[in-house]
């Protein structure tokens, strides 16, 4: 050490201010940085560093870097900060919360709070265009291309920038520029563009039932308390769990703070949005991956400037940096979408409770068939309970009956999928003038192509999948990786012509068979092939709710939440489908889709009927739908998994490995069992293949720590995983709490 500088006699030159800045990146850690003199900066500023050769956007973690790492002349300076409110400490604290749980790296689950980078502020972001409203000058000439972007500009939204446009509208930016200079764009600052609309607190809602005005209590004292807790909001479909957490985002409004709702698809939600601004006066602000460019900037920059009193959005809305949030709904609670299967593998409920526990506010969580966990959760008093016990308005449940595919008079005829008592009820619904939905969770013509001479099965070159037959698009399809291909004339085994032939039933073939019985029926076809866009889907909708339809034949996209009045028969193709597989959820998650699809018919004055074919008919998930006791189901249901110390009596955490050389992932498998944990609690199983072993060309094992509930996964998984080398060809993926085994 300098004795000079140590004993203060001549001071050096001032300490180098150092910052911990997370990068949203996948590293290990945050990285430091040298503060510039002219600069301040605090915890959770966002700033933009160097890196390598490039610039990147992060926030500041922490203000005091480690004075033992990078020495201080060989540290790189922050770049500039952006004119931004910091991010905050409860934002900051679950990040790194979610990354402990998940065991990803901070830096992963930063990315999907601040997926915005720094174009935010990039000096040619911040010019927009919108429409001048002029007419074309002299000699201004029409061309493809410029019709494209003027149409677009018609629609609805913040101002675009000439990328945007450009991107949009499929044409090159000179288009844009030619637009601008023609004078039929005028040029607006990003900056200046207009806060979201503020929803109205105080109009009042509908005039509530006594349960609901008594549940919309509950919700709302909730609220008020500004504190820390969860509570189920467990009722019917059509019970007004809506209405009555709308009371509670009215109530948080009032205390002006923000509200978040999560959806598990936002792509169909658009009756929510349209139900919203009924209620509220305005639309809410939405967050989720479709949205992309200045729609995509707007709603970030007004959600982390508080400006977003209300965020509706999927499941990456929760990592949003909210500066005040004052209350989470997680709407259809139990749904498999609130899971993320890739990146940071998390489930978006439970991650919202812990977000709600971290930020001291409320957490409402949805359904008309809660999970599990959260039932058992809400019975051992973890959570608050707020039940809705009858459909609004005195509608009836359907009634449901039970169609027994073994039975020779109830079985379809052959390479036919209807039995004649569900076709019967058909005729009967078009003649009452009512509107019929049949209900098959397989998209496609058939589920399996093969050949009629040798048996040989079109399979997926990628994943352990056989290829789907789609007539509409005249493609054979892998449901996995998209992979598509014609449908050959020849078998490539036998080399017999023409011999392929479709076994089974997909709704693209239902949808046939219904066009042979019902010549004259309007029938509309609900699939994620048929319908590209929330648009497309909307369309559908307006169209059956117009009775413009007699006949909706669809997949689960058209079982989700839509209330349509004239709809009174749902005929369920196949019930048994997804009971298979011995999955750890698939009695749970069939239930629910079907209870969930049932719950469309009748759901106004006209009472419903269900019809479900099933080769099972005594099996419990059955038995509950024809008697609506859930309840029965779910005790049987917990039951089992008890015995078997499975969620939600016990923990379990996956390790999938994954590489392109099977013999390389299969030893790392094997030799991950060899040192993996043991204790009282714990039991390992497997190697074992994954459910689709070959996925995407990568062949995949799977690992299964099974735990005791109290036991902390975390540490278990971090050692096991430090105790070998992991070859960079090979991945492991960490899936704590996985949905479907
Ligand atoms: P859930 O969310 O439980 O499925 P909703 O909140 O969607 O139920 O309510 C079902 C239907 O009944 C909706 O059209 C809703 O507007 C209507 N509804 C519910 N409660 C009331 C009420 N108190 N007054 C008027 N309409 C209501
Ligand atoms: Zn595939």
């Amino acid at each position: 050490m300098d004795l000079l500088t140590a004993s203060g006699i001549e001071a050096g030159p001032p300490p180098v201010r150092r910052v911990r800045v997370l990068l949203p990146l996948p590293l290990a850690s945050a990285y430091d940085y040298r503060v510039p003199d002219d600069m301040d900066l605090e915890a959770g500023a966002y700033v933009e560093v160097p890196l390598g050769p490039r610039q990147v956007f992060g926030v500041v973690w922490a203000v005091d870097g480690d004075e033992a790492g990078v020495p201080a002349n060989r540290l790189k300076s922050v770049l500039r900060r952006f004119d931004l409110p910091p991010m905050p400490e409860v934002s900051r604290r679950f990040i790194d919360w979610v990354a402990a749980y998940t065991l990803s790296s901070p830096g992963s689950v930063l990315r999907m709070a601040v997926s915005v980078s720094a174009a935010l502020e990039d000096p040619k972001a911040l010019l927009a265009y919108l429409p001048s409203g002029d007419s074309p000058p002299p000699g201004f000439k029409m061309t493809d291309a410029r019709r494209r972007v003027l149409a677009l500009m018609e629609e609805e939204g913040p101002p675009r920038t000439p990328a945007d446009l450009a991107r949009e509208a499929a044409c090159g930016i000179g288009v844009i520029r030619g637009l601008a200079e023609s004078g039929l764009l005028t040029p607006v600052a990003l900056r200046a563009q207009p806060r979201p609309p503020i929803p109205d607190a105080h109009r009042p809602g509908p005039t509530l039932s006594p349960d609901q005005a008594a549940a919309a209590d509950a919700l709302r004292a909730a609220v008020d308390a500004r504190g820390y807790s969860a509570t189920l909001v467990d009722g019917v479909t059509g019970s007004g769990k809506t209405e009555v957490y709308f009371e509670a985002i009215a109530a948080c409004l009032r205390q002006g703070r923000q509200a978040l709702v999560l959806l598990p698809e936002i792509a169909l939600s658009s009756q929510w949005l349209d139900r919203f601004a009924r209620r509220f006066g305005v639309r809410p602000v939405e967050w989720h991956s479709d949205l992309a460019g200045a729609h995509r900037r707007a709603a970030w920059r007004a959600i982390v400037n508080g400006e977003a009193p209300v965020v509706v959005g999927a499941r990456s809305a929760l990592f949003l940096p909210y500066p005040d949030l004052g209350l989470i709904v997680v709407d259809e609670e139990h749904e498999a979408a609130f899971k993320q299967e890739d990146g940071v593998i998390y489930h978006a409920r439970d991650m919202a409770v812990a977000r709600g526990f971290l930020g001291g506010i409320p957490v409402a969580l949805v359904s008309a068939t809660p999970s599990l966990e959260t039932l058992t959760n809400a019975e051992t008093g973890r959570y608050g309970r707020i039940d809705l016990p009858a459909r609004h308005g005195g509608a009836s449940l359907p009634d449901v009956t039970l169609i027994d595919l073994r039975r020779p008079d109830s079985r379809p005829p052959a390479r036919h999928w209807l039995s004649p008592i569900l076709v019967d009820a058909m005729k009967e619904t078009l003649a009452a003038g009512e509107q019929g939905m049949l209900f098959l969770n397989r998209r496609g013509y058939a589920p399996l192509t093969l050949c009629r001479s040798c048996g040989f099965r079109l399979q997926c070159p990628n994943c352990t999948a056989w290829l789907v037959e789609h007539r509409l698009s005249r493609r054979l399809q892998c449901h996995h990786c998209g992979y598509t291909d014609r449908l050959p004339e020849t078998c490539p085994s036998c080399e017999a012509e023409h011999s392929f032939v479709a076994c089974g039933p997909g709704v693209e073939r239902v949808a046939e068979e219904v066009a042979q019985l019902f010549p004259d029926a309007r029938v509309a076809l609900m699939t994620s092939d048929t319908l590209v866009g929330p648009q497309a889907i909307q369309t559908v909708i307006e169209e059956v709710r117009a009775h413009k339809v007699d006949l909706l034949i669809g997949t689960q996209v058209m079982a989700k939440g839509h209330h349509f009045p004239m709809l009174t028969l749902v005929g369920v193709v196949d019930g048994d489908l997804g009971l298979g597989g011995g999955d750890l959820r698939a009695a749970e998650r069939t239930f629910q889709m079907l209870h969930q699809v049932a719950g469309r018919a009748g759901r106004e004055s006209r009472p419903g009927r269900v019809f479900l074919q099933t080769h099972m008919p005594e099996h419990p998930v059955m038995q509950a739908l024809a008697a609506h006791d859930r309840d029965a189901f779910l005790a049987a249901e917990a039951d089992q998994r008890r015995a078997m110390d499975l969620p939600p009596y016990g923990r379990l955490a996956a390790l999938i490995v994954s590489g392109e050389d099977e013999r390389q992932v299969d030893k790392l498998a094997r030799d991950l069992a060899r040192v993996a944990p043991q204790g009282d609690d714990v039991l390992v199983l497997g190697p074992a293949p994954a459910p689709l072993a070959l996925l995407r060309g990568r062949h995949r094992r799977r690992l299964l720590l099974k735990t005791a509930r109290g036991v902390a996964v975390q540490p278990l998984l971090q050692s096991w995983l430090a105790s070998i080398p992991i070859p960079g060809t090979v991945r492991v993926q960490v899936d704590v709490d996985p949905y479907s085994f």
